[in-house]
């Protein structure tokens, strides 16, 4: 598990570091907190010529009001910061709350919330080392053409994992990539491809830069919950994520409930906003929205916990979820 050999770079601005990606045509890799890419390295998930550390690039690491009175987050900026932060605290506690869920303190410590979001898509039969991968045929996700965890599978369903997606997706952010030709500004939700072998839109010379959270009012509540194997550290083998705006009378005005963890993007459930909305919360509107999560969430085998433990466990996330943020605990 020694690591393999190649470059390190460390670029002084964005745009050196877009350019170098980009010459580098899908042979240069990004490295920013490195927790989840050192482990890849080590594994031969991923062999690239040279990498280039995001490390020195501090006009990355910030979190700020933006103009509009939304919250603007660098990609470096650890997930540590988030998690502390009084600005993520208040108006935007479900994500603070899925940073927390990350990993141990000191993962956190230097995990990023850009290296969260472009997270590799995860799978049992992937993530293992190159000597226990080599006994099989490679998959779709190793450029082959078959697919382990499911019989006669078709294409890779690995899995996205990370914990800061759904909360953001709840939250309705948008990401800023930057590019060797410009910038562009898209919906969280169109920055995964939902295709398990290339989880997100990002091409050779893109880095993602930014997160951009709209602004949010008072009344709004958020909740996060997960699944794992480890209570005291471990991914997401399910996840739920919520956010929910209520008005005066205790009516809930706005809602979005996000699943992690069971595809390889996170799953909105709209069918759980559209019950939501106009009502007040009652155990039996709390069931019926678990239930549709439920329907929603199509996890398959290819993590280490069940696939249909996983999928019964969305049901109980959403009602834990949904009971953190109406008992203001969010
Ligand atoms: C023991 C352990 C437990 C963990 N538990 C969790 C968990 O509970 N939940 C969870 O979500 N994650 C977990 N992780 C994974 C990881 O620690 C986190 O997801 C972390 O936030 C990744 O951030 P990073 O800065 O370390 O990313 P890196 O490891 O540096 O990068 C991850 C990927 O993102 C790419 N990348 C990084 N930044 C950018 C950028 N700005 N633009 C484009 N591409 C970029 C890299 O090229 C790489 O492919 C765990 C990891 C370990 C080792």
């Amino acid at each position: 598990m020694q690591l393999p050999r190649f470059d390190f770079l460390q670029p002084r601005s964005l745009q050196e570091a877009c350019s170098i990606l980009r010459e580098g045509n899908g042979k240069v890799s990004v490295l920013a907190g490195g927790t989840a890419f050192m482990v890849a390295l080590r594994s031969r998930l991923h062999t690239p010529s040279a990498v280039i550390s995001t490390k020195a690039l501090s006009e990355l690491s910030y979190i700020r009001e933006a103009s509009d009175g939304g919250l603007v987050i660098g990609a470096m900026t650890t997930l540590e910061a988030l998690e502390n932060s009084p600005l993520v605290a208040n108006g935007y506690a479900v994500l603070g709350q899925a940073a927390r869920f990350v990993g141990v303190p000191p993962i956190r410590h230097v995990a990023t919330v850009g290296g969260n979001l472009c997270l590799d898509t995860r799978c049992i039969f992937y993530n293992q080392s190159e000597f226990w991968r080599k006994a099989r045929p490679d998959c779709f996700k190793l450029g082959g053409d078959v697919c382990h965890a499911i019989d006669k599978g078709r294409r890779c369903l690995a899995v996205y994992q990370g914990d800061l997606a759904p909360a953001l997706v709840a939250l309705g952010a948008r990401v800023r990539i930057v590019g060797v030709s410009g910038e562009k500004v898209i919906p969280l939700t169109q920055f995964y491809t939902g295709n398990g072998e290339k989880p997100n839109v990002l091409e050779p010379g893109d880095i993602l830069a930014e997160v951009q959270i709209p602004p949010s009012s008072g009344n709004t509540w958020g909740g996060y919950e997960k699944l794992r194997v480890r209570e005291g550290m471990d991914f997401p083998l399910a996840g739920v994520a919520v956010s929910i705006k209520t008005n005066a009378n205790g009516a809930i005005d706005q809602a979005r409930l996000v699943l992690g963890a069971v595809a390889p993007s996170p799953l909105e459930v709209p069918e759980a906003t559209e019950l939501l909305v106009g009502q007040k919360l009652t155990d039996s509107l709390l069931e019926s929205v678990a239930q549709k999560a439920y329907d929603r969430a199509r996890p398959v085998a290819n993590l280490a916990v069940d696939a249909s433990y996983r999928r019964k466990m969305v049901r109980v996330l959403v009602k834990r979820a949904i009971g953190r943020a109406v008992s203001g605990n969010g």
